[in-house]
């Protein structure tokens, strides 16, 4: 029945909301576990104090990823023509911090770039792709965002393209990347970024690549490509379901 169609979609909503909260809020908990255990454990008050300083931030980053999921799960998936370069500047910014610690240079190229998607779900996607990146290179390397606009077969996509020089992604576990709670970062992943992210594209008419290799020089390119023209012109262009039957795995 209708009612129990809605209840479906309903259950749907609420578990990506879910997932989504579990995923995005996993790091920042533990980050402010850490550092009130720091606070406990301070030999002087102007040390723990500045603990707290940095708990405090850590839980504002919570109330943020909170207050966006609901937002985005409230009004879902409105299209709009978005600025990309906008999106890759405000995402790559998250993690400018996490990156200065770990040696890691960034390398942008986010220049205005229009595509008709909603940015809060696009942005999301970005977040998921760019933590991935940084969680590779434990010991430093490279980190390059860049957004390119692509011609295959007669549509026009607006690429944007997160690459890392981290270990790479091995054979054997490409077949699972995809799938809901897949990890290899133990109690520190949740598995549910890539099954996010892939999901977010699709809703939004695009696609997701990628490459990746493990022998030097190793690393990790993911892509996003989205319909850069309105989407009724995309629905009339043929050209859709060719490229959603390319191989999506390249490299080695
Ligand atoms: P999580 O990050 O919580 O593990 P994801 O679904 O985002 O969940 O990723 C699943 C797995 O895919 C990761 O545990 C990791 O093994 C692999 N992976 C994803 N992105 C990269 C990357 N850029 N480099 C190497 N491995 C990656």
């Amino acid at each position: 029945s209708d009612e129990a169609l809605r209840n479906t979609e309903k259950l749907a909503v609420a578990g990506r909301l879910a997932a989504t909260m579990a995923h995005e809020v996993n790091n920042p908990l533990e980050a402010l576990g850490n550092l009130l255990f720091l606070v406990e454990n301070s030999s002087s008050i102007d040390e723990a104090r500045s603990f707290a300083q940095l708990a405090t931030q850590e839980l504002g980053r919570i109330s943020e990823i909170v207050q966006q999921t609901l937002r985005f799960h409230r009004a879902p998936a409105k299209p709009d023509l978005t600025d990309l370069g906008e999106l890759v500047t405000s995402a790559v910014a998250l993690f400018r911090g996490k990156m200065l610690e770990r040696h890691i240079s960034e390398h942008v190229q986010a220049r205005r770039t229009l595509a008709y998607c909603s940015a809060g779900e696009i942005r999301q996607a970005l977040v998921n792709l760019i933590g991935n990146a940084i969680d590779a290179m434990p010991n430093g390397g490279q980190l390059f965002v860049r957004i390119t606009q692509v011609t295959q077969r007669g549509a026009h996509y607006a690429r944007i393209t997160v690459a890392d020089t981290g270990s790479g992604i091995r054979k054997e576990i490409r077949k699972n990347l995809f799938t809901q709670f897949f990890t290899t970062k133990g109690s520190r992943g949740t598995g549910l970024g890539l099954w996010l992210t892939r999901d977010i594209v699709h809703r939004n008419r695009g696609r997701l690549r990628y490459r990746s290799r493990t022998t030097s020089p190793s690393g990790t390119a993911f892509s996003i490509y989205l319909p850069s023209t309105a989407p009724l012109d995309l629905v009339q262009s043929p050209n859709l379901h060719t490229i959603d039957q390319r191989r999506v795995v390249g490299g080695d």
